[in-house]
């Protein structure tokens, strides 16, 4: 029998504590003096979407802008989602083609070339494999978690490869029998489209959940930064609190969706497109910071498969974004950028190490 665990309550709680934890000392924002600005209005908005808890809070804008960030979300889901029949990824799936909006294209667009920056850690063709070990966006019937036979995914594997993927335009089309899923980027890329549109309406501070993934726009009104906390993969609490402005802060984790089978192995739903399985890297959590919602998402998937040491190279690379990768034997590893903005949780039972720059 194969024990699974859909921590979606879990999920939900930790989205409401950390909303709680990033807005912790701002209802006590001074009031302006006679001849200062006037405080703008805070906003929430709350809702289930994407699978997961959304909770937005923001200062100022314009009428309307909570219904109107609440249909931004629900109409990229509406095109995006993989078990929405009537969204144009399953009308891509099931026959090979389908026109996306501007914006689904613009995110297909800048996923195929993160695709290939990560080389293909990131694949977002790993969908049939995704599937047959019983890993959707949706939570998964009662015992559709498996673990399926190595010709299967032997099989399947003919079918991922993100280059074969076409997009002109707003056209895409697959060659048959491949499939995608666009998952591992939706909310990092709607979180970075929420923070554009909530500029453009004059917003200067605001905060995003969607999920674990944190959005900030600016900083509190107060002017001090949004603390952001990282969960810790294996108990309750936090690894640690991320001060940070004007950044997205995403991470995956091998214990967010997983599965036990009969000799206590661990699955998750974080596949290594070079195997087939389920990524085994050394890594339990990786958290990304960065300027792009989008870059952040696609990274802390793809540094997840890649693993320490390739995430280490990765960065000395590329360098535009901080990381902090906590591993299989409880190291925390940090890049100096996060290491400035982290403060350790008190119960931290981890090893910190600063990644050199060489
Ligand atoms: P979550 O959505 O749980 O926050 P991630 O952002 O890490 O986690 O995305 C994981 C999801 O992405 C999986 O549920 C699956 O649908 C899809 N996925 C799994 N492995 C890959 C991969 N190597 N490349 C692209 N998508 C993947
Ligand atoms: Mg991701």
């Amino acid at each position: 029998m194969l024990h699974k665990h859909r921590q979606l309550i879990p999920a939900a709680l930790l989205a409401i504590l950390l909303a709680a934890l990033l807005l912790a000392g701002c209802g006590g924002a001074p009031a302006p003096g006679p001849d200062g600005p006037a405080e703008a209005a805070e906003h929430a908005v709350e809702f289930f979407a994407m699978d997961t808890y959304m909770s937005f809070r923001f200062y100022g804008g314009e009428d309307g802008l909570e219904q109107e960030l609440r249909a931004l979300v629900t109409d990229m889901e509406k095109e995006l989602s993989v078990v929405r029949e009537d969204s144009a990824v399953s009308r891509l799936n099931s026959t090979g083609s389908a026109a996306l909006s501007d914006t689904g294209a613009e995110l297909l667009r800048r996923t195929l070339d993160l695709c290939g920056q990560t080389d293909g850690a990131l694949d977002v063709s790993v969908y049939p494999v995704v599937r047959a070990w019983g890993f959707t966006d949706a939570a998964p019937a009662e015992g559709s978690a498996r673990i399926p036979a190595p010709e299967t995914l032997a099989a399947l594997l003919e079918k991922v490869d993100y280059r074969r993927i076409r997009l002109e335009g707003n056209d895409v089309s697959l060659p048959e029998g491949m499939e995608i899923d666009l998952g591992a980027v939706a909310k990092g890329y709607a979180g970075e489209i929420l923070a554009r549109r909530l500029k453009e309406a004059g917003v200067e501070s605001a905060v995003l959940a969607l999920g674990g993934n944190i959005q900030t726009v600016g900083a509190k009104p107060d002017g001090s930064p949004w603390r952001v906390g990282i969960q810790s993969p294996d108990k309750d609490g936090l690894l640690g609190v991320l001060s940070v402005a004007d950044r997205a802060v995403v991470t995956s984790g091998g214990y967010e969706r997983f599965f036990t089978d009969d000799d206590g192995n661990v699955w998750w739903h974080i596949m290594d497109p070079a195997t087939g399985y389920p990524a085994r890297s050394g890594l339990i959590s990786v958290t990304v910071i960065g300027e792009s919602g989008l870059a952040c998402d696609a990274l802390s998937t793809a540094l997840f498969i890649m693993g320490p040491e390739r995430a280490v190279d990765f960065w000395r690379d590329h360098g535009d974004f901080e990381m902090v990768l906590a591993t299989e034997d409880d190291r925390l590893l940090l890049t100096p950028g996060a290491a400035d903005a982290f403060e350790a949780d008190e119960n931290l039972s981890y090893t910190v190490e600063v990644i050199g720059n060489d």
